[in-house]
């Protein structure tokens, strides 16, 4: 029976769902963030095939017979990834292998996955592929693609329908994915397809929305700093600036800080005491 706390889990459509013309999605339950539980398998290409399909990230046997199921009567042309982590490769080497398809990513992807997946296509910004057009949309991954086709974009982990887009400093920059952001909204794109969660129907609003949100969270920083003076330690600054914010999300809010601290010490915006652990103006 489905949970009915919302938020208690993403309760995504069973089955195979037409989110746009030549467009269809499938949640699959995979190891995420919470509150996401599933990554969406989208599916790209006439109803007949072929197809391509985009992020199989489940490495759960059980799920990955419901794709084998739903594909065994369609011809397949590659799997494509929208990048590297784990809740959107897990069951590419499986179904790429199991339907002898290439598997199809970004370089810097394919660099990430080195000894894990064999990536055998490389994809640029800008490249044709399976009738979509690829935008390089680095910053929560280095080599994070979009997959556009007519006005829906399949979005991987830009925006998200359930949960939020963590952007971790150690792989991600906060500087690209602001970056990412805005040139997704100037390609106005009407519907993003998340990897996480529902069809965004409004994606110029959703995206004026992250950013928005993103840089109300820097100026916070950035007001936190003013009020240390001589400086705060990185658990002063996250009481702060995610006050709002509950705190057994904290662990995950500190990686943001963090992001965002990167950022702002790159342009000049901040400096860190290594010596002191305090982060000031
Ligand atoms: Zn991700």
């Amino acid at each position: 029976m489905r949970k009915l706390i919302p938020g208690a889990d993403d309760a995504p459509a069973l089955g195979l769902v037409q989110v746009a013309p030549r467009i269809r999605v499938l949640a699959l339950r995979t190891p995420t963030l919470p509150p996401a539980a599933h990554t969406n398998v989208y599916l790209v290409g006439p109803s007949q095939g072929p197809v391509a399909v985009v992020d199989p990230g489940s490495p759960y046997p059980d799920q990955q017979a419901i794709l084998d199921t739903i594909l065994a009567e369609l011809p397949i042309s590659r799997v494509l990834l929208t990048h590297h982590h784990g809740d959107h490769v897990g069951g590419a080497a499986a179904l790429a292998a199991h339907r002898g398809v290439p598997i199809a990513a970004h370089p810097a992807t394919a660099r990430r996955l080195d000894d894990i997946i064999e990536v055998t296509e490389l994809i640029e910004d800008g490249d044709e592929i399976d009738g979509t057009i690829a935008v390089h949309t680095p910053g929560h991954a280095e080599g994070h693609l979009c997959f556009e086709i007519d006005d829906a974009s399949i979005a991987g982990d830009m925006v998200a329908g359930v949960g939020t887009i963590l952007i971790d400093p150690s792989e991600g920059d906060m500087a690209l994915y602001l970056a990412s952001l805005e040139r997704m909204r100037a390609r106005t794109p009407t519907t993003l397809l998340p990897a996480h969660g529902p069809p965004i129907r409004d994606g110029h609003a959703k995206l004026t929305e992250y950013l928005a949100h993103r840089r109300m969270r820097e100026q916070r920083v950035l007001d936190a700093l003013v009020a240390a003076g001589a400086g705060a330690t990185t658990d002063v600054l996250l009481s702060v600036v995610y006050a709002d914010t509950p705190r057994m999300l904290w662990p995950l809010a500190e990686r943001s800080l963090l992001a965002h601290l990167a950022k702002l010490v790159h342009e000049d915006h901040a400096r860190y005491d290594a010596a002191g652990g305090r982060w000031s103006r």
